[in-house]
């Protein structure tokens, strides 16, 4: 059965075990104390991941919050107001963090897909005035999680922080899954992170190592941020039992990610038939790792999504309400061609089972 099984979890990216090259990995990194400045498994992924982005230096963090946040801490000064797509991981899902810890607004703007046009930053840029807050920063989400897995087109980004540029702007991507989207639009992570001044990695999403962010810039900056990392309580000790892992899922885990886009296309065609169900974007538009779909609801109140994520999980299947009627499905490293099949076959039997 499959309920007595490991379940099919398509609830994040973030869900996945090391594997056992990757145990090995960790098992003979070379540690040191990271805090005291001499961890070298550490200092070779900053290196590393540095190079890959095309960045003078990077620092390796716990989360991809942190990465954000610690960019925002030295790009801005209370008061400072960030623009972000409304979709923004920064704005939803990171505990108003902008305000917490650097006293900053964020003004949320509109576009397609999670993603906003030169006209939109412009648009958006305040007056330099006594009254109003002190633009400062661009943050652009790459590919968009809440936006539906969308990854930009690099002449969009660039005109976008091109029009940043012309108001003296700083600019930030969250680039927390910034390798689906190199893979999916086939530019360089170096090439899109050249727009930017500084860009956010996660290594626990699609590379599938259990823990660990970096945050890439220019040396001066990063340095700042490593203070500001250990004022936010950042600072870890043996942690390069966790970067070597990082640096596994860099050499071993980037080109695959064209397996999770074509698992999510699948997923999509198999859901495609189903009926009641609205997919948010056809099988063969699919982005990139991520499915969402929405559940015919009789009113505001009405929660379907969270009852159905409740009946899969009996099941053996796990999905995440992205909202009262809207589901996600992400594909990783630990789900196969057959079991986004098996899934797939289990969602339709709930959703028959379902119907009145
Ligand atoms: C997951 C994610 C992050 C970082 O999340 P953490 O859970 O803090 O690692 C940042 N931005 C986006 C777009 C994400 O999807």
């Amino acid at each position: 059965m499959v309920s007595t099984q490991r379940p099919i979890d398509l609830r994040s990216d973030t869900v996945t075990r090391p594997t056992e090259a990757m145990w090995e990995a960790m098992r003979r990194a070379p540690l040191g104390d990271d805090v005291l400045g001499d961890d070298p498994t550490v200092q070779a992924l900053e290196a590393q991941v540095a190079a890959r982005v095309g960045k003078e230096a990077a620092l390796f963090v716990p989360s991809g919050t942190m990465a954000n946040q610690l960019a925002i801490r030295c790009h801005t000064q209370p008061g400072d107001e960030i623009i972000a797509h409304e979709s923004s991981h920064i704005i939803h899902y990171e505990t108003g963090s902008p305000a917490a810890l650097s006293g900053c607004m964020v003004r949320a703007i509109g576009g397609a897909d999670g993603m906003f046009d030169a006209d939109a930053v412009h648009a958006s840029v305040r007056d330099r005035n006594i009254h109003a807050p002190r633009s400062r920063l661009v943050v652009i989400e790459n590919t968009s999680n809440r936006g539906g897995g969308t990854a930009w087109p690099l002449d969009l980004a660039t005109r976008a922080a091109c029009a940043a540029r012309e108001h003296s702007l700083l600019v930030h991507i969250d680039g927390a899954r910034l390798f689906n989207a190199s893979i999916v639009r086939g530019y360089t992570a170096s090439e899109f992170a050249a727009i930017a001044d500084t860009v956010s990695i996660c290594f626990s999403k699609g590379l599938g190592a259990p823990v660990g962010s970096a945050l890439c810039g220019p040396a001066s900056l990063i340095e700042e941020a490593r203070r500001f990392r250990k004022m936010f309580g950042g600072g870890m000790r043996q942690s390069g039992l966790l970067a070597a892992a990082c640096r596994y899922a860099l050499d071993h885990h980037v080109d695959r990610l064209a397996d999770d886009h074509a698992n999510a296309r699948r997923l999509a065609s198999h859901i495609q038939g189903m009926p009641g169900v609205q997919l948010l974007c056809p099988p063969e538009a699919t982005p990139s790792n991520m499915v969402f779909f929405d559940l015919p609801s009789a009113g505001p109140k009405d929660r379907p999504a969270a009852a159905l994520c409740a009946a899969l999980q009996s099941r053996g299947v796990r999905l995440l309400a992205a909202g009262p009627a809207r589901l996600r499905a992400v594909t990783h490293l630990d789900v196969s061609a057959i079991e986004i099949d098996l899934a797939a076959g289990i969602l339709a039997s709930v959703l028959h089972d379902q119907r009145p």
